[in-house]
């Protein structure tokens, strides 16, 4: 058996390196580094597959947040609502810009934010949501979309663990995830379901005027050069990672497939363990499996994480501390946010390894070792 990884980018690079080899080599001899052909045409193809949306390539999904947060005008001590249980770059970018992260509860089932939650967190100086399809499931968009407009709020999308996930609104079409709100964002961080070899990100809106805005952020303020019309940043996706994105975006559909197939195997093996919770997929959203979570119900989970690394399965805790906690945030203060459901997931959830490349003799693996252990 090959060695279990939690990502293996590696081997999915030798699946297709005729095709990128050439595109970076192509890359290297136009010399065009920043600003090739390749960022463009990347930009326009991730737009039809998103459904028809702008989209503004940077450099990763941290700016991709900072940029959207920054085109919509946000004042000092505006209130940015978010769910603590998430990474951090959502909530960092949001005092990066001096706004105020107010954190919520997040539904246990889904991991993504409780729309009852967010209602009674608004308040009047709250000026943005901010979802995030987390690992790979869609967050409540119909609700939080309502409570949105009751309030005049924006609406920014963390989409950067669930690109290719798919939503069915109460009106009864299917969106991409990122494609709902007000704007969306992603990551195309190497292990992300549509990694770069490097750092990228981009960033999705429908409204033309936000999405000139959003360019220009990203540009120096810039529209023409040299002429800076606001505040903005340096936030570029190169060419070489361009040209290698627009390969695997082919491949997006079939990379996500292959990770949906790791969690039936898992789900099925796991189906009748009392001690484990699945992945529950709620009606509205396809999964796209960024992260294969457990939550483990009644046993020790580090225990757990123990057995399976003693029996060289990786695992790993995303996240184990969540936003609300982080001394970034929280300081030394003992008046923190009362969180129970995001404290409560915090010490039972675990992931298990999902990737495009996992053979069954793996999965068989390690799913024997967690049956074992939690039996
Ligand atoms: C990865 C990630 C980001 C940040 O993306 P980078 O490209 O690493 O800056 C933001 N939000 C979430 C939920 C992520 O998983």
């Amino acid at each position: 058996m090959r060695s279990i990884q939690m990502v293996d980018t590696k081997t999915q690079y030798l699946h297709i390196k005729t095709e990128v080899d050439a595109a970076i080599q192509e890359v290297l001899d136009s010399a065009a580094y920043i600003n090739g052909k390749w960022v463009k045409e990347f930009a326009a193809e991730l737009g039809t597959y998103m459904g028809g949306v702008h989209t503004i390539p940077c450099a990763n999904g941290t700016d991709a947040l900072q940029i959207a947060m920054m085109a919509l005008g946000l004042e000092p001590g505006d209130e940015v609502i978010t769910p603590s249980f998430t990474y951090i770059a959502t909530t960092e970018v949001v005092a990066l810009l001096r706004l105020r992260p107010v954190f919520v509860e997040v539904d246990p089932r889904t991991f993504c934010m409780d729309p009852e939650a967010l209602r009674k967190a608004i308040t009047p100086r709250t000026k943005a949501i901010v979802p995030v399809h987390l690992y790979g499931h869609a967050a409540p968009m119909d609700a939080i979309l309502q409570i949105a407009r009751e309030h005049g709020l924006y609406v920014i999308e963390d989409n950067a663990q669930a690109i290719g996930c798919d939503y069915t609104s109460s009106d009864g079409n299917v969106y991409k995830t990122g494609t709902l709100g007000t704007i969306g964002t992603t990551s195309f961080y190497p292990s992300k379901n549509l990694g770069a070899f490097g750092d990228g990100g981009a960033i999705f809106t429908r409204d033309a005027e936000l999405a000139h805005q959003l360019n220009m952020i990203a540009n120096h303020g810039q529209q023409k050069r040299y002429y800076h019309e606001r505040v903005g940043c340096n936030s570029r996706l190169d060419s070489i990672q361009a040209a290698i994105l627009r390969i695997k975006l082919r491949h997006l559909d079939a990379y996500n497939k292959s990770r949906q197939q790791v969690a039936d195997y898992y789900n099925r093996a796991f189906a009748g363990n009392p001690h484990i919770q699945t992945p529950v997929v709620a009606p509205y959203s396809s999964h796209v499996f960024h992260q294969y979570t457990l939550i483990i119900n009644d046993a020790n989970r580090d225990d757990l994480a123990k057995y399976l690394s003693e029996n060289q399965i990786p695992s790993m805790i995303y996240y184990p501390v969540p936003g609300h906690r982080q001394p970034m945030f929280a300081g030394n203060s003992d008046n923190l946010p009362d969180m129970p459901i995001t404290d409560w997931l915090t010490e039972r959830v675990i992931s298990l390894p999902v990737h495009t490349e996992m053979e069954e003799e793996q999965l068989e693996w390690i799913t024997r070792h967690v049956n074992n252990f939690l039996s």
